[in-house]
């Protein structure tokens, strides 16, 4: 069969190559952004360069230097009295869950809420916490069925504007997940909300299962009950998780399931509020990340949590020990409530105060909120830093977080893989 030409001449196809051009041009343009910033932080050196410009191109940074030149016909953005960073990241949340201790049980919302409206708590969750310079979050599970890679995928799609979520999937656990004396009448429903994995067997079925429903990261939980993972079982997980290329967070809290954990070679010891010296020596040994959840006594307290002022006492000095012995640390919150007139994201920034109190210089903090954080969660050669060719994730206070880590919470500008999604005057 003959080719029947699109072209049919050649004056046409002249004007189809003009048109294209201009529109080519035009639209490269529209896409270019020129920050002039006035105090450039980076926080994996914890130093500021003065009189900066970041040329953004669509997604990504294109350029960042002193003597940058603005593109012709760029958008220019002016922070040239702001402190500007890249975009925040906590690696410990739970965006389809909310309102634990109120009015609602664990096993309430395993009843009573479908995916969807987890989901559509997600979507919502996401967006607040993006709005407060939270540019990344890792949801560590309680997802329902898979709720966060929805919530995910719905925003790399572009449907929605939000942070980059990485999800963990189910959470697997030995028999009973994060559920405790549920009457052996109602059956195992905590397999909505956690895998069952009671043998190394188990555990790797588990780890593919959540491999294969989407995970950019496996969770476990080692020690709700009195039973705990075993070192082998540990192992297992993390061969398996790290063979697809995925880290693996584990909430322990201390003691023998902790030390399986970190001998284990797992990633990061989540929560590990009662972590010793000595397990916290073998962290730093085998560069086992710490995130800490360093939960202020007032939420503990908002979640009707019987042990609020006891964990918050021991959450600050255990941070205070992590810090001093030299063990690598990423912030994460774990923030499933919200108080009064607070959304998520300001949940979030409450930590400040916990890290304060421990004695945490501020560059420390916003290491562990950024570059640190990044590392942990093997993205950090696409975000956590304001560098060329990285995604143009970038936020801007109007005081200096490395004077007083405070000014945090006055998140001006906020630039989600280049597209300007909040700038306050
Ligand atoms: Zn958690």
């Amino acid at each position: 069969m003959k080719e029947q030409g699109f072209i049919r001449s050649p004056r046409t196809a002249v004007l189809i190559i003009v048109a294209a051009i201009l529109l080519t041009a035009g639209s490269m343009l529209a896409q270019t952004k020129a920050i002039r910033v006035g105090h450039l932080i980076d926080p994996a050196a914890g130093t500021v360069a003065e009189n900066q410009v970041i040329v953004v191109k669509d997604r990504l940074i294109s350029e960042v230097g002193p003597g940058v030149t603005i593109p012709e016909g760029a958008e220019v953005i002016d922070l040239s009295s702001a402190w500007v960073m890249p975009g925040l990241m906590d690696a410990h949340t739970h965006i389809t869950l909310n309102g634990l201790g109120t009015s609602m049980t664990l096993e309430d919302l395993y009843l009573k809420a479908t995916t969807a409206t987890r989901a559509l708590l997600g979507l919502k969750t996401a967006q607040d916490i993006l709005q407060t310079g939270f540019t990344t979050v890792r949801d560590v599970g309680n997802d329902a069925n898979y709720a966060a890679a929805d919530v995910r995928d719905a925003i790399r799609r572009g449907w929605f504007t939000g942070p980059t979520v990485l999800t963990s999937g189910k959470i697997i656990g030995p028999f009973g997940g994060q559920s405790s004396h549920i009457s052996p009448e109602q059956g195992p429903f905590w397999l909505f909300e956690y895998i069952d994995a009671d043998s190394v067997e188990e555990v790797r079925k588990a780890v593919r299962q959540n491999i294969y429903y989407g995970a950019d990261c496996i969770k476990l939980v080692a020690d709700n009950s009195a039973f705990y993972y075993t070192l082998e079982e540990i192992r297992a997980a993390v061969e398996e998780s790290h063979a697809a290329g995925r880290p693996v967070s584990v909430h322990v809290m201390g003691g023998e399931a902790a030390r399986n954990v970190i001998l284990g070679g797992a990633d990061s010891v989540e929560h590990g509020f009662y972590l010793s010296d000595e397990l916290l020596e073998l962290m730093k040994e085998k560069g086992t990340w710490l995130v800490g959840t360093d939960f202020p006594e007032a939420h503990f307290k908002n979640m009707n949590y019987s042990r609020a002022k006891e964990d918050a006492a021991a959450i600050i000095d255990r941070l205070k020990r992590a810090y001093k012995i030299g063990v690598r640390m990423a912030f994460g919150s774990d923030t499933v409530s919200n108080l009064p007139g607070k959304n998520r994201g300001e949940m979030m920034l409450d930590y400040l105060d916990v890290w304060q109190a421990a004695g945490i210089p501020p560059a420390t903090t916003l290491k562990a909120m950024t570059t640190n954080a990044a590392e942990l969660l093997k993205i950090e050669k696409q975000r956590g830093l304001i560098a060329k060719g990285l995604a143009a994730d970038i936020i801007a206070t109007p005081a200096s977080p490395l004077e007083n880590i405070q000014a945090l919470r006055q998140v001006m500008f906020v630039m989600k893989d280049g597209k300007i999604v909040k700038h306050a005057e």
